[in-house]
């Protein structure tokens, strides 16, 4: 931002902004009412996904779990089913336990409070000031991916984003920028220039409602900015497991509840040991998790997916089971279940598995 007369300024730069929000904004479905538990749910589930996966997922939620009271009561399995592919399974957990204590210590309303939000479980200090400013309308400052980038183009920052003066800058940036009679407006404007207008690639610069207050633009370093962090190394993870089918039923156990997918579903399996090929790793870890010493691994297929900075490979067999099939014991698992193929996807599973699944419903089973 330019120093001289700031005030002025700052005005102006936040009366650009508002007013190109007012007819730029996406029609998204929490921005109807900005009813508190919606702005949280919406705020929660935006966290590491797009706007468009979102909404999807937000209506779909809301039609099974219109309000808090709905939440709270809802099985937990129903609660992960919802959330099945947002990832990072605790926050729907989060939500659960938070809307319990909502609705006995609160009466059912959201707090107006920074500290009582931070008090909730799943909710930070972002989270907080979001549901404060967006649903409440108080003056708190937001700074997101988006609006971090933004900033560092507005302020033509020469230093990687993720270092501590540069946040201070930020969040000092963020402090006096905001617009404390609209602050409702005024982040999501922010946000929302950051995702459509001013963008990690190619931001349009032409149709930036504040590019008179662009320093980068001014310098012609738009493209460089901002500086490019060290990335995080990615990390190779190597799993399988062992599909086992017994009289056209499935075995699948369900993940123990302080587990990274806890509560979630799965066929047996486990990360490769050194050296370990995947159909050893399969039938090692179908027999530690359930007792069962399968035979005869067939690859059924592989798949790859991706998370934060972790890329997993799942190599899945269909092993044979011991005959005759003892109860399992379970030591990795709280409970097991039989399913039919079709009933598979009544269980919410992680990405990696709901892939396999969603190959099995193109195999036919009949008669194993
Ligand atoms: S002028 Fe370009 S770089 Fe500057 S804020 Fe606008 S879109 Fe971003």
């Amino acid at each position: 931002m330019i120093d001289k007369n700031k005030e002025t300024v700052q005005v102006a730069f936040r009366q650009r902004l508002l007013d190109w929000f007012a007819t730029h904004q996406r029609p998204l479905p929490w921005r109807r009412t900005y009813e508190p538990y919606q702005v949280w749910i919406a705020e929660i589930m935006g966290q590491q996904t797009q706007m468009e996966r979102v909404v999807a997922y937000f209506q779909r939620w809301m039609e099974r779990f219109p309000d808090i009271g709905a939440v709270a009561a809802a099985p937990e399995q129903a609660i992960l089913k919802a959330w099945e592919g947002l990832g990072y399974y605790s926050r729907a957990r989060n939500i659960q336990k938070a809307a319990g204590r909502i609705l006995t210590e609160a009466n059912g309303e959201i707090p107006t409070s920074y500290r009582q939000l931070l008090d909730l479980p799943g909710i930070g200090p972002y989270t907080a000031a979001a549901i404060l400013s967006i649903a409440y309308n108080q003056p708190y400052p937001l700074l997101d991916a988006n609006v971090e980038r933004l900033f560092a183009r507005l302020d033509d920052i020469n230093r990687p984003l993720k270092t501590s003066k540069t946040r201070k800058k930020l969040e000092a940036m963020a402090a006096t920028l905001l617009d404390r009679n609209d602050p409702r407006h005024f982040n999501q404007a922010l946000m929302e220039l950051g995702a459509l207008i001013c963008t990690p690639k190619k931001p349009a610069c032409p149709q930036c409602p504040v590019q008179p207050h662009c320093r980068a633009y001014r310098a012609d370093t738009v493209e460089f900015r901002p500086l490019p962090t060290a990335r995080d190394k990615r990390i190779d993870i190597i799993m399988a497991c062992g599909i086992i089918v017994h009289h056209e039923q499935f075995f699948i156990q369900q993940r123990l509840a302080d587990d990274i997918w806890g509560g979630l579903w799965e066929f047996p399996g486990g990360r490769l040991l050194e050296r370990e090929t995947p159909e050893h790793c399969a039938v090692r870890e179908v027999e530690e998790e359930t007792g069962w010493r399968v035979s005869d691994p067939v690859p059924f297929m592989t798949v790859v997916h991706h998370y934060t900075r972790y890329r997993v490979t799942l190599h899945a067999f269909f092993c044979r089971s011991p005959v005759p099939l003892p109860k399992p014991v379970l030591t990795a698992a709280s409970r097991y279940a039989w399913v039919p193929l079709a009933g598979l996807v009544d269980y919410p599973f992680p990405a990696g598995h709901r892939q396999l699944i969603t190959a099995l419903r193109k195999r036919d089973f009949s008669g194993k």
